[in-house]
């Protein structure tokens, strides 16, 4: 849990909740398709894991290397999206490994982010001469990294999909890390962000308790199935009368976002029954 607030990411959870499984098994967590492959190249095992972390919360698929021999490996043999790359490393530099990822033709446009300590205008110069498209100096917010890696990727990958999704009048903006229902923010839990995340990305699918465990949690996941109950509550909760109707309980099979809302808070169905029976 250390440097998880100064590298921006924030653990919210109930006392006595799940706090640390969460945690520990998020890393392991895959939803749905990956948005992209990140390469991230950083010494430091602590800033590895946390970024490495909130990546995949987002979507992305990661790999991670500790130096520059061990990323062209990975870049060789994975061939990422984009390349997440500390200056100061062991051995050969970040800007030794951006330069020489520029020379080499399969690597030449492969998209780099230089994250370092330094802060300085020449160093932010000599970055991006020898070839990195961006930097970002540390300590930085998660939430801007990921929406810095999202702009690259715009830029340089533009068929790597729209990292938002709406269903009527909600809208998940995984960029942000935000939830929509109409014009006002629905605030929840990194947990339920994630649930609803899979459930709006397979929309009116009816998911089994253990189906989203797997999907959710990841499968070496060791939480309870009623746990998911609990976080189908405060998703609704989260998401208040207009939009928690999205979300069905399907009786002894589990759980969907339905892009409709059940038919009580649909004034249209209920003109056609009117009808109907008329
Ligand atoms: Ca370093």
């Amino acid at each position: 849990m250390r440097n998880t607030e100064l590298l921006g990411v924030h653990y919210k959870h109930d006392a006595g909740g799940n706090c640390q499984n969460d945690v520990t098994f998020a890393k392991q967590t895959s939803v749905s398709m990956p948005i992209a492959k990140i390469l991230i190249v950083e010494d430091e095992p602590a800033i590895r894991e946390m970024v490495s972390y909130a990546l995949r919360q987002s979507d992305f698929e990661l790999l991670e290397a500790e130096d520059a021999q061990q990323a062209y490996g990975l870049i060789a043999d994975h061939k990422p999206d984009l390349v997440l790359l500390d200056w100061m490393l062991p051995g050969q530099s970040g800007l030794e490994v951006a330069r020489r990822l520029r020379k080499d033709a399969p690597t030449s446009e492969l998209p780099i982010i230089m994250l370092t300590a330094r802060g300085e205008e020449s160093d932010r110069v000599r970055g991006l001469e020898c070839g990195a498209d961006d930097y970002i100096s540390k300590p930085f917010s998660l939430r801007e990294l990921i929406a810095r890696i999202h702009a690259l990727l715009r830029r340089s990958a533009p068929h790597i999909a729209s990292p938002t999704l709406q269903h009527g009048a909600v809208r998940l903006d995984s960029l942000r890390h935000e939830v929509w229902v109409g014009k006002k923010q629905a605030e929840m839990g990194p947990t339920e962000f994630r649930l609803l995340r899979f459930l709006m990305a397979h929309p009116n699918r009816v998911y089994s308790r253990s189906q989203l465990l797997d999907q959710v949690w990841g499968q070496n996941n060791y939480i309870e199935e009623r746990t998911i109950d609990v976080h189908i509550l405060r998703l609704r909760k989260a998401l208040g009368k207009k939009a928690s109707g999205h979300i069905r309980t399907i009786h002894s099979a589990g759980y969907q976002f339905h892009t409709d809302l059940p038919e009580k808070s649909k004034k249209k169905s209920g003109k056609v029954k009117q009808r109907k029976a008329a």
